[in-house]
C-alpha cells in the first residue's frame, strides 16, 4: 500500500508540475503575442503618421513648385498684385501651413501670406536660407524646427531655391508648417500615459515630439540604435529606454520613401503590457487556486489511503488471529486432553480416510490396539493422579515409537491406545508393537501390583487389504479383529502381542 501512496504522490506532483509549467508557458507565450501585436499595431500607426506627414509636405511642395515657376517667370516684378492673390489662394489650400513666405537673395522678406507685411524681417541666418544660398540644387528642403519671428509659433519650413535668369541665387520661397497643428493631430491618438510620437529630418534631428517640450526641438539622436537600424531597413521596431525621459518604450520607426523624414511612434512598455499583465495575473491566480484544490484533494486522498491501509492491516491481523484460534481449536478438537495423542473422534475419521486411500491404492493397512495391563490395580495402588501420569508417560513413549508421517497414534479410550499404520503389513505392524513393548520395558515404569513389577501392555495387531466394502464396515471389521487379537494376548497372560489378518470378501 506504500506503493499506492507513492504512486498517488508522484501523480499529484506530476499534475502540479504540469499545471505550473503549462501556466508559465502560456504566460510567456501570451506575453510574446502581446508584444508582437503591439509591434504590428505600432508599425501600422507609424505608417499612417508617415503618410500624413508626407501628404502635408508634398502638398506644400506642390505649392512651392508652382510659386517658384511663376516667380522665375518674373511674376514678382511684373505683377506683384497677382502674386499676392496667388499666395493668398495657395495658403488657403494649405490648411496646415502657417504661412508662405518669399525672401530675396539677401534674406529679406519680400512677400508673405496670410501674415501682414512687417518690415525688417530677415532670414539670412536661418538654416533653410543658408542651405539654398549655398546649394545650387532646386530640390525641396525640409528645414529644422524654429520659432517664427513673425508669429512666435514653433514651425518648420519646406522651402525651394529661387534662381534668376542666369541661374544665380535669387532668394527662397518657403512654407512654414506649424508644429501646433501636427501636435493636435498626433495628440488626438491615444497612446497611453507614456506613449510618444515624433517627426525628424532624415539626418535624425527632431522636428517635434508629442508630448512637446521646447528643449527637445532640434535634438540630434543620430547616435540612437534606431538610426543604425534605419541604414539597413526602411522600418522596424526596437525596445529601448528613452534619452528624453528615461522611460522604457517599444519603438516603431519608419523612414519616408520619398522625403528625408523619419516618423517614430513609441509606447510605454509597461503601459502596453498592462492588459497582458492583468490577464496573466488572473490566469495565474486561477491556476494557483486549482493547484491548491489539487493539493487539498491529493492530501485527503493520501490520508484516505493511509486510513484504509491501516484498516486493512488490522483486518488482516484479526483474520490471522482468527485462523490461529481456529487452528488451535481444531487441534483441541482432535486431540486427547490427557495424553496429547489424537482423540477417538480423530481416530475414527482417520481410520476411514486411510481405508479409502488403501482401497484406491490397493495397499494394506494395519491397526495396533494396546491395553495397559492391570491398570485398575495401578490406580488402586498409586492413586488416580499417578495413574494419569503413567498413562501420559506410556503415550509419550508410544509417540516416540510411531514416527512415520502417515501413522496416527490415538487414545482409543480409558487405558487403551491405538495406532493406525497405513501402507503397513501385519509383520510391519507387529514389529512396531514389539519395538514399543521393548521401549516400555526399558523405560521400566514401576508397577508393584503387577506380576511383572513394571507397567506392561498387551497388544493386538490386525491387518487388512481393503476390498470394495464400505469404509465404515471395513473399519469396524479391522477394529474387531485387532480387539480379538488383544483379547487373545490378555488371555495368553498379558505383556505380549497377538496378530490377525482380516479376510477380504471377493465378489464373484
Ligand atoms: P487388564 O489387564 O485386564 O486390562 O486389567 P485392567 O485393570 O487394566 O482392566 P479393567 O478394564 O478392568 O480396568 C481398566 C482401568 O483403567 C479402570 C480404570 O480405573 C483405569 N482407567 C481407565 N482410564 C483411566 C484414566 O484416564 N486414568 C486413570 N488413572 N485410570 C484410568
Ligand atoms: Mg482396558
Ligand atoms: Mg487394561
Amino acid at each position: 500500500m506504500k506503493r499506492g501512496i507513492r504512486l498517488t504522490s508522484i501523480l499529484l506532483v506530476f499534475i502540479c508540475l504540469s499545471l505550473a509549467l503549462l501556466t508559465a508557458w502560456q504566460v510567456w507565450f501570451s506575453r510574446e503575442r502581446a508584444l508582437h501585436e503591439l509591434n504590428v499595431a505600432n508599425l501600422n500607426l507609424v505608417q499612417a503618421l508617415d503618410n500624413y506627414a508626407e501628404g502635408v509636405i508634398r502638398q506644400s511642395e506642390l505649392v512651392l513648385i508652382e510659386l517658384s515657376d511663376r516667380l522665375q517667370n518674373g511674376l514678382v516684378t511684373q505683377q506683384p498684385e497677382r502674386l499676392e492673390a496667388l499666395l493668398q489662394k495657395q495658403s488657403e489650400v494649405l490648411g496646415l501651413a502657417n504661412a508662405i513666405v518669399i525672401y530675396d537673395q539677401l534674406g529679406n522678406r519680400q512677400l508673405s501670406s496670410p501674415l501682414p507685411p512687417e518690415q525688417g524681417l530677415n532670414a539670412a541666418d536661418r538654416a533653410f536660407f543658408i542651405h539654398h544660398r549655398d546649394d545650387p540644387s532646386t530640390d525641396t528642403f525640409i528645414g529644422p524646427t524654429i520659432k517664427s519671428r513673425i508669429t512666435g509659433d514653433w514651425v518648420f519650413t519646406v522651402s525651394r531655391r529661387l534662381n534668376d535668369g542666369q541661374g544665380r541665387f535669387a532668394g527662397v520661397v518657403a512654407v512654414t508648417l506649424g508644429v501646433e497643428r501636427f501636435l493636435s493631430f498626433f495628440g488626438s491618438l491615444d497612446l497611453g500615459e507614456h506613449g510618444s510620437m515624433s517627426l525628424s529630418t532624415g539626418d535624425a534631428k527632431l522636428l517635434f515630439r508629442q508630448p512637446f517640450r521646447e528643449q527637445d526641438v532640434g535634438m540630434d539622436w543620430s547616435e540612437s540604435p534606431i538610426l543604425q537600424r534605419l541604414h539597413d531597413h526602411r522600418e522596424g521596431t526596437i525596445v529601448q529606454t528613452s534619452r528624453i525621459d528615461g522611460v522604457e518604450r517599444v519603438y516603431a520607426f519608419r523612414r519616408n520613401d520619398r522625403l528625408p523624414l523619419i516618423t517614430i511612434v513609441a509606447l510605454g512598455r509597461e503601459d502596453a503590457l498592462e492588459p497582458w499583465r492583468h490577464n496573466a495575473q488572473l490566469f495565474a491566480s486561477l491556476i494557483l487556486l486549482l493547484l491548491v484544490a489539487v493539493g487539498i484533494i491529493g492530501q485527503r486522498l493520501i490520508v484516505d489511503i493511509r486510513r484504509r491501509t491501516r484498516a486493512e492491516r488490522q483486518l488482516l491481523s484479526a483474520k490471522e488471529e482468527l485462523l490461529d484460534a481456529n487452528a488451535r481449536l481444531e487441534v483441541l478438537a482432535s486431540q486427547d486432553g490427557l495424553t496429547g495423542l489424537a482423540n477417538r473422534r480423530s481416530f475414527d475419521q482417520t481410520l476411514e480416510v486411510e481405508i479409502r486411500r488403501a482401497q484406491r491404492r490397493g495397499s494394506s493397512l494395519s491397526l495396533l490396539l494396546l491395553d495397559i495391563d492391570l491398570f485398575k490395580r495401578y490406580n488402586d495402588r498409586y492413586g488416580h493422579v499417578a495413574g494419569d501420569d503413567c498413562l501420559r508417560a506410556v503415550a509419550a513413549l508410544l509417540k516416540q515409537c510411531v514416527r512415520r508421517p502417515g501413522d496416527l497414534a490415538a487414545r482409543y479410550g480409558g487405558e487403551e491406545l491405538a495406532v493406525i499404520l497405513p501402507n503397513t503389513t501385519g509383520e510391519g505392524a507387529a514389529a512396531v508393537a514389539q519395538a514399543f513393548m521393548q521401549a516400555l520395558e526399558q523405560r521400566h515404569l514401576r508397577h508393584e501390583a503387577s506380576p511383572f513389577a513394571r507397567v506392561t501392555v498387551s497388544a493386538g495387531v490386525a491387518n487388512l487389504t481393503p476390498d470394495q466394502r464400505d469404509s465404515s464396515v471395513l473399519a469396524l471389521a479391522l477394529i474387531e479383529a485387532a480387539d480379538q487379537a488383544l483379547y487373545r494376548a490378555k488371555s495368553n497372560g498379558r505383556n505380549c502381542m497377538k496378530s490377525t489378518e482380516v479376510e477380504s470378501q471377493h465378489q464373484g
